[in-house]
């Protein structure tokens, strides 16, 4: 255990009063301002493409009740099994923090009567989702997720879109990815597909990992993703879902696949990818760096087509698609690749001060100058104007007005100019379109 960890089992000594500190839990961690930049870049990149797709934005709580999940992402997935933060509260009621928000979306559709708005209902979300895995490199305990949910249709067209909307938000942030693509097929082609799967791996039972050897019996379509390279090995010679779809099932992943060729989306066909959550049927796939990195690398994000999942919650059959992407993993991602999110604010002007009164007045003529449009700096808790202008500089501002006791009592502020170091006395009330005018030269 690290030195700062706290810990029931220390003895409190007399002599030792400091208090320990703190730090987080694990596998959770604090989003600081150099990973945040990346948050909010990618943040716009999703606002933008739901905007212009008349997708709304829908915030869910992160309490749901824990019967949500239990139903909907169903009772043998690793999520329900391990992986939930779940509690009885203080009022005796069973609650989880969601570990993702499909489900939440599903108990909004119906909780709302989205049913009677014009179909389909288009939403998306942002947001942090708790999962208690073992943390290792791309897995966490507490993750942000975007995602896409379409409520209300049944149309291929619909699973094409998500996918594209997923691609092209992907290259937007400059990455180049490829989608992995499967149907896993409706109840009944999934019944007899899973009699077909058993009878190939029963004998081979001794062979697969713990986990797939239970897997086999409780959800036996979780073997064929399993990561053990002896389970993996043995999923290749496996029977394929796209084999056993039913004339619909087949027309329907047809024409997804039609579409998306049509719109250049870099589709792969993956017959063993099957995801993990119960919702699922016909249309699966993932977002994935490249081909070659996908053994090494998780995905990216992942969604699929989920008809049941209203119906399974209570409300009228509803058929939806949807996706989600982990946003730390694409930070990652974009950070190992040398990706910056372009600079939204490059600040043209810095306002120092030097002495009290400088100081008191320096804000309103901050004020001034940013709510007519000019990008400002300031660093108002230094008074050496060495340090400021240092800042200044670092920065790269273009001009520095410079207030001091002499220029308020003046009505006057002195402009400097970074570039050649030059320093003018100007009128305080034509500072504005002073500056307007000096920074337009440079446009
Ligand atoms: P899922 O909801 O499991 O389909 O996951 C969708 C995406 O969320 C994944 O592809 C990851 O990018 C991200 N994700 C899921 N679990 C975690 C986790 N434990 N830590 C970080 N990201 C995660």
């Amino acid at each position: 255990m690290s030195k700062n960890k706290t810990s029931n089992t220390d003895t409190p000594s007399k002599k030792n009063t400091s208090k320990k500190s703190f730090q987080t839990l694990r596998g959770m961690k604090d989003i600081l301002p150099e990973d945040s930049k990346y948050f909010l870049w990618i943040f716009d990149q999703v606002r933008d493409i739901a905007e212009s797709y008349g997708i709304g934005l829908i915030e869910t709580p992160i309490l749901e009740p824990t019967d949500l999940f239990v139903r909907g992402i169903g009772k043998q997935t690793d999520i329900v099994e391990k992986e939930m933060f779940s509690f009885v509260d203080q009022g005796g009621d069973k609650v989880t923090i969601r570990p993702e928000a499909t489900a939440s979306v599903a108990r909004a559709y119906i909780e709302h009567g989205m049913l009677s708005w014009p179909q389909p209902v288009k939403l998306w979300y942002w947001g942090k989702m708790l999962r208690r895995e073992r943390p290792q490199s791309g897995r966490l305990r507490e993750f942000h997720q975007f995602g896409f949910e379409i409520i209300g249709s049944d149309d291929p067209m619909v699973d094409a879109q998500i996918i594209f909307l997923t691609y092209k938000i992907m290259q937007s942030l400059g990455l180049e990815v490829v989608i992995p693509i499967n149907s896993i097929g409706c109840n009944e082609c999934r019944a007899h597909y899973r009699k077909v799967l058993v009878d190939y791996y029963k004998p081979k039972r001794s062979e697969l990992c713990d986990d797939c050897k239970k897997r086999l019996t409780k959800n036996p379509f979780r073997v064929l993703d399993c990561k053990e390279n002896k389970c993996q090995a043995l999923s290749v010679d496996a029977p394929q879902t796209v084999d056993y779809l039913c004339d619909d099932c087949r027309n329907h992943f047809m024409k997804v696949v039609d579409y998306l060729d049509e719109l250049d989306v870099p589709c792969i066909l993956k017959p063993t990818l099957v995801r993990g959550l119960d919702y699922y049927n016909r249309t699966v796939f993932e977002v994935w760096l490249s081909e070659e990195e996908s053994s090494r690398q998780s995905a990216l994000g992942g969604g699929g087509r989920y008809d049941g999942l209203i119906e399974m919650l209570g409300g009228r059959p509803t058929p939806a698609s949807g996706m989600a992407v982990g946003i730390e993993r694409v930070v990652k991602v974009l950070r190992s690749q040398g990706i910056e999110p372009p600079r939204t604010y490059q600040p043209e002007v810095f306002v120092a001060q030097l002495g009290e009164e400088a100081k008191r007045k320096s804000l309103l003529l901050f004020e001034e100058l940013r709510t007519s449009g000019i990008k400002v700096a300031e660093n108002l808790a230094k008074d050496g104007l060495k340090a400021q202008l240092e800042l200044a500089n670092k920065l790269g501002v273009k001009f520095t007005l410079i207030l001091g006791q002499k220029e308020i009592l003046d009505g006057t502020v002195m402009l400097r100019d970074m570039e050649s170091g030059n320093q003018e006395i100007i009128d305080l009330k034509k500072v504005v379109p002073t500056l307007k005018k000096r920074l337009a030269s440079f446009s």
